[in-house]
This record gives structure tokens, C-alpha cells and sequence, in this order.
């Protein structure tokens, strides 16, 4: 589960085409970390990968679906949206439960599921609080939460530490590499910051006006670097 196919995908806006035809693998498991300049289209990748976005032309398929022209509901993949995206009315339970709710599961199942969340990512003790009484990384968590509780087949991760402070940063990415090695769920995640992606990823997808400069492992991006701009993101000399 969580095999992720792009066969000559393209997407514009309009007369302009911000990706180019694009073929890319995100192998069952791995965590791919889609990384580039502002504006490069990471963005734009990864909502079509979600079914935010229709591809202009091109295929996505997910494990051995077809999944090109399915909603977001039906693709099986899970956006973890910013921690500001949660209910401030609502307690960290039912923040969590709020997919499950929607879809009609049943509550002991739900029960079952955010307790399941709670406990890899260590809030069951602040269960029962609501966001404005949780620190920052606390909230991120929250977010987290409530799509681990869907069991998706990959989560998307656009920039999800971008609003928090630089220790903050830190602690959080270390904590989503751990839930990494924990769930062994694929992963994808967006991000503009070359640490974030040397670290966390097994995988690295350097971007650049929506081409593919290079695919590769973080250390072969150190030591072969395929042209300059990659070397100058990866902060290797060449
Ligand atoms: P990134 O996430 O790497 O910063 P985006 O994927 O957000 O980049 O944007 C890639 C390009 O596509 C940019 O030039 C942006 O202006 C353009 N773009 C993104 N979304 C839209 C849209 N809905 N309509 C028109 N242009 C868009
Ligand atoms: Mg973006």
C-alpha cells in the first residue's frame, strides 16, 4: 500500500503550463520529500496527487488504481493541513474524530482509532483539552492526528512546520520522522528548506519550474549532484 505513480502528468493554469510532462515512483513506504524554490510547484504536485488539482494531462495511479480522475475522498491519501486548520471549539478527541465522525464510523471504532493516534503521538494525556490550550508542536500534532485516524495509504505534508518557531521546527521533524518509523506508511512532503529535506527524506525530488532536476537518496544528491542549481540547493560544492 501507498505506491505512487505519475506518468507524464502535466498541469496548467491557463496558457501557462507551471508542470511540464513529469513522470515520478514514490515506492510502498518510502518518505519523499519534493523540494525547491518558492514557486518551483510543489505545491501544485502534491494537490494533484491529493485530487485538489485535476491534472491537465497525464496519469496518477495509486497502488493498482487508476486514480487520475477520483475525488480526494476516494484516493485513499491523507493532507495533513496546518495546525491553524483545527476547531478551537472542539477538544483534541474530537478534533482527531472529525473525519471519522463525517464518514459515519462507528464510535467504538472511533474511540478505538484516536486513542491509536493519541498514543503514538503522544497526546493522549492532553485528550480531552481544546487547541488554544496546547503549545504549538501539541496543535501540529493534533493535525497530524486526525489523518492517522483515516489509515490512509500515504500522507501529503505541504510545508507543515513553516509557521512554527526554528526550535519548534526541529522538534517537529524529528517527531515526523519517528511517526515515519513507527507507521511505515509512505510519505510525502513539501518543503523550500534543504535541511528539512537532507534529513527527514529517504527520497529527495528536487524541483525547479516544475521539472524534475534530480531524484535521488540525500547523500547521492551530496556526493553526484547532477548540475549546479542541485548542488547549490544541497549545499554540496560542484
Ligand atoms: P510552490 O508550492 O513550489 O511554491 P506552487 O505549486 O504553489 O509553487 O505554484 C507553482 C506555480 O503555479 C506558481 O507560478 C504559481 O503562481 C502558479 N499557480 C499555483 N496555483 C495556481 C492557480 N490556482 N492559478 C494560477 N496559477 C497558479
Ligand atoms: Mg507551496
Amino acid at each position: 500500500m501507498g505506491r505512487i505513480t505519475l506518468d507524464k502528468v502535466t498541469k496548467s493554469f491557463g496558457d501557462i503550463e507551471v508542470i511540464p510532462p513529469l513522470d515520478l515512483t514514490i515506492d510502498e513506504g518510502e518518505f519523499v520529500v519534493f523540494v525547491g524554490p518558492s514557486g518551483c510547484g510543489k505545491s501544485t504536485l502534491l494537490r494533484l496527487i491529493a485530487g485538489l488539482e485535476d491534472v491537465s494531462s497525464g496519469q496518477i495511479r495509486i497502488d493498482r488504481q487508476d486514480a487520475t480522475h477520483l475525488p480526494p475522498a476516494k484516493r485513499g491519501l491523507a493532507m495533513v493541513f496546518q495546525s491553524y486548520a483545527l476547531y478551537p471549539h472542539m477538544s483534541v478527541r474530537k478534533n482527531i474524530a472529525f473525519p471519522l465522525k463525517m464518514a459515519g464510523m462507528d464510535k467504538a471504532e472511533q474511540d478505538k482509532r484516536v486513542n491509536y493516534a493519541a498514543e503514538v503521538l503522544n497526546l493522549s494525556d492532553y485528550i480531552d483539552r481544546k487547541p488554544g490550550q496546547l503549545s504549538g508542536g501539541q496543535r501540529q500534532r493534533v493535525a497530524i492526528g486526525r489523518a492517522i485516524v483515516r489509515e490512509p495509504a500515504a500522507f501529503l505534508f505541504d510545508e507543515p512546520l513553516s509557521n512554527l518557531d526554528a526550535a519548534l521546527r526541529v522538534n517537529m521533524r524529528l517527531e515526523i520522522s519517528e511517526l515515519h518509523a513507527k507507521l511505515k506508511t509512505t510519505m510525502v512532503y513539501v518543503t523550500h528548506d534543504q535541511v528539512e529535506a537532507m534529513t527527514m527524506a529517504d527520497k529527495i525530488v528536487v524541483l525547479q519550474a516544475g521539472r524534475i532536476e534530480q531524484v535521488g537518496s540525500p547523500l547521492e544528491l551530496y556526493r553526484a549532484p547532477r548540475n549546479r542549481f542541485v548542488a547549490g540547493f544541497i549545499g554540496s560544492p560542484k
